[in-house]
């Protein structure tokens, strides 16, 4: 039996905590798919060289991990403090103070970077800290600070997000550091770049369009983590369809619309991201203990477990890697419970479009290749032979155990696929062999990697036309060992 694949994918933030050479290569073997850069900390420089470790390490371990870029949007913060760190006590007044020392904040008052906040808050407001730990009431605004009584008390750390109940904050999604961010993404070589506080499907088309001017391919991550797309499925399924992924940021989100309804909203935005194909990532707190445990809690494996059985494509780490205690337990814990998970019956029964109707023929195929693979007796793998990674993309909305390999010979489509539950990347220069040697060589290659033994079958989808886009339209079952064409 060879070795489960995990089909889930592990996002997992880099930071100080993954600097080292060691831990670096160390949560690469732990099964890291994509590394995120978080553009709200760290200069240009530091990404950059992050961006160009990560290459390296990868390719020196045979492996294939993708770059995503996230760009830190009209997030607000605050600054930092004296001694990085202080403890709020629930009933003291806190103020927030843009005219002070950004590094002079204590247990009084701190510096704000975004000075607009003085404009959009009043008395009565409240004000949510660090993802939801610290809540305050503002008592008094004035034209530098905003004055509050602390209702949650608790530790509060540097450059801590800042959030209003109930959203309505006025800013853009795409910030002048987000615009100064794209070009470093595309400098860097990103796969993909997220885009933080979406509010509509022109944010996206404003990213995109300045990504291609910089140069860039990279795919687009919506980051929905706003009320007003939470509880409008219209204005979702725009965002859906503007981006090439999504992510349930839970953080922001649960700020935003409270917590009694977010699993709710997360399943919801799960399921219209695959009917609308389209890849998505849950992500923040999954393993939020284990910045300082090396297990996770009881809650966090059935957080995981569950986004898994809602058939996320991935799932992420925030802290839990960049600065926590245990990176590379962190990865490992996630890796196993992902693969316990799918482990499941429940996650191979597809009612995926069974009664819908299709307008493409590389989606007929795609979609037939799978049914062909689910259900017939004997199949062990599915090869697809890609330009793009579109057809391994529509192959992986449906529910199935049957890994989907994604052959090809471009950098970006090898990266780009690291993302999509079920697809592995298998690099394959089609345009060196001879056409009626393919389906043998790419059989052959899974054999050498002890995925295939003979007799077993494979089910090949490939174009006529080889190295063409988006012109699959052929699929084959072949059986390891005969005389494959
Ligand atoms: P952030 O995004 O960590 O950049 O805020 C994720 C989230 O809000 O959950
Ligand atoms: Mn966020």
């Amino acid at each position: 039996m060879p070795e489960q694949l995990r089909r889930t994918k592990i996002v997992a933030t880099l930071g100080p905590a993954t600097d080292s050479p060691e831990t670096l290569e160390r949560i690469i073997h732990a099964g890291l798919d994509v590394c995120r850069l978080n553009f709200s900390h760290g200069s240009a420089e530091e990404h950059c060289e992050r961006a160009r470790r990560v290459r390296e390490t990868a390719a020196s371990c045979g492996r294939f991990v993708a770059v995503l870029a996230d760009l830190q949007g009209p997030k607000l913060r605050i600054a930092r403090f004296r001694d990085n760190k202080v403890t709020l006590k629930a009933g003291q007044t806190f103020v927030l103070d843009a005219a002070m020392d950004k590094e002079a904040g204590d247990a009084q008052c701190v510096g704000i970077d975004y000075e607009q906040l003085i404009r959009d808050v009043t008395p009565g407001d409240t004000l949510v800290l660090d993802d939801g730990r610290i809540e305050m009431e503002v008592t008094a605004v004035d034209e530098r600070s905003i004055t509050s009584t602390v209702l949650i008390g608790g530790p509060l750390s540097n450059n801590k997000g800042l959030n209003k109940r109930g959203g309505g904050l006025s800013a853009d999604a795409l910030t002048s550091k987000d615009r100064e961010d794209i070009v470093t993404a595309a400098r860097l070589g990103a796969d993909y770049v997220a885009v933080s506080f979406v509010r509509t499907a022109e944010d996206m088309h404003i990213a995109r369009q300045l990504l291609r001017e910089a140069g860039s391919q990279a795919g687009l991550v919506a980051k929905i983590e706003r009320a007003e797309l939470a509880h409008d499925t219209d204005a979702l399924d725009a965002v859906i369809t503007a981006s090439n992924a999504v992510m349930v940021a839970r953080g922001d989100l649960a700020v935003e619309i409270g917590d009694a309804e977010l699993v709710a909203v997360q399943k919801h935005i799960i399921a219209r991201a695959r009917a609308l194909d389209r890849v998505v990532i849950t992500a923040t707190q999954m393993m939020e203990s284990m910045i300082d445990n090396p297990m996770p809690t009881r809650a966090e494996v059935s957080d995981v477990a569950n986004a898994v059985m809602d058939y996320t494509d991935a799932v992420m780490l925030s802290a839990e890697t960049a600065v926590g205690d245990y990176p590379v337990q962190a990865v490992e814990a996630m890796d196993r419970i992902c693969k316990g998970a799918e482990r499941h019956p429940s996650m191979r029964q597809s009612g995926h479009r069974m009664h819908e109707s299709m307008e493409r023929v590389d989606e007929a195929i795609a979609l037939s290749a799978m049914y062909a693979a689910n259900h017939l007796q004997g199949v062990t793998a599915i090869i697809c032979l890609t330009e793009t990674g579109a057809t391994p993309l529509l192959m992986s909305r449906i529910k199935s155990a049957m890994p989907i390999f994604a052959f090809s010979r471009h950098f970006t489509t090898q990266h780009k696929v690291t993302l999509y539950r079920g697809v592995q990347t298998v690099p394959f220069d089609s345009a060196e062999v001879a056409p009626e040697q393919t389906n043998a060589l790419a059989v052959r290659q899974l054999q050498d990697r002890g995925i295939v033994s003979p007799g077993d079958l494979v089910v090949l989808t490939k174009g006529d036309y080889v190295n063409a886009q988006g012109g699959t339209n052929t699929m084959k079952i072949v059986r390891v060992n005969d005389d494959i064409r």
